[in-house]
């Protein structure tokens, strides 16, 4: 079990990705924290599957886009828990539109989640590993960031912000030996993702070396690797984990 005992904070972890996150490392002995934004019920299956198999589990809600609900739930988890030994920035959203009909709060949205999230996250979490000297933090960014999109102009823009991100953490709490690193998914199989495999699934497909959308579990393995300490000698990196995504 190479998470055994690590006290994993997991944002956005009632479905998809996140969901398969915090399931998986959880079998890998981890303490898991499942946060959710809307979704008790979903979080508290998430929940109930980890515990029900022997596992350890507890949910936190928190907007990660409001500073004041996050230093709570981190401050809360740190009460409880006595450390954070991993945090993994995951949830995200999309709000898709063509420029000229993207609303402000489409923009100011997926923003202030996707990228004013990992910071207002980061910051919290951070202070608490730099008084352990010890920590991994695990930034999800996407194949956008690099590679754009039409109608992704705030989606790309703030992975775009969560790579420039990871690779300035990682140099800044280098010295307090945290390591800071970032995934990035090609097209996995969530409910993010749903509409836009309906519309283009062969189009997508084309474009993927392995010729199948990943699942959540692919990105999960990533995911437990960069939290455990086989992963020690990395930081400052954005791992893809597409199939082979070109286009
Ligand atoms: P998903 O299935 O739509 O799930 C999103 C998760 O994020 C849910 O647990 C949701 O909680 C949570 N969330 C959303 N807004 C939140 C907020 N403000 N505060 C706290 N939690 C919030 O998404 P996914 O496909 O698993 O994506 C996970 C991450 O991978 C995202 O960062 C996404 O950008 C990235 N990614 C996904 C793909 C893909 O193809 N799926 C590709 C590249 C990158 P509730 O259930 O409570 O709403």
């Amino acid at each position: 079990m190479i998470l055994k005992d690590k006290v994993i904070l997991i944002t956005g972890a009632s479905r998809g990705i996140g969901k398969s996150i915090a399931v998986n490392a959880a079998k890998e002995g981890a303490i898991t924290i499942v946060n959710y934004a809307n979704n008790r019920e979903m979080a508290e299956e998430v929940v109930n599957e980890i515990t029900s198999s022997g596992g350890v589990a507890k949910s936190f809600q928190a907007n990660v886009a409001i500073k004041d609900e996050v230093d709570k739930m981190v401050d809360d988890v740190f009460n409880e828990f006595n450390r954070i030994d991993v945090l993994i920035n995951n949830a995200g959203i999309i709000r898709d539109n063509l420029l000229l009909t993207m609303e402000p709060e489409d923009w100011n949205d997926v923003i202030n989640t996707n990228l004013g999230g990992l910071f207002n996250c980061t910051k919290a979490v951070a202070k608490y590993m730099m008084m352990k000297k010890s920590g991994k933090i695990i930034n999800m960014t996407s194949i956008a960031a690099e590679r754009g999109g039409k109608g992704q102009s705030n989606y790309a823009a703030s992975k775009g912000g969560v790579n420039a991100f990871t690779r300035a953490i990682a140099m800044e709490l280098a010295a307090k030996k945290i390591t800071v690193n970032a995934i990035s998914p090609g097209v996995i199989e969530t409910d993010m993702s749903e509409t836009v495999i309906r519309r283009a699934k062969d189009k997508i497909l084309s474009t993927v070396a392995l010729k199948r959308f990943g699942t959540p579990e692919d990105i999960a393995k990533v995911a437990i690797f960069l939290a455990s300490d086989d992963s020690g000698y990395i930081t400052g990196e954005i791992i893809h984990v597409d199939g082979g995504f070109r286009n």
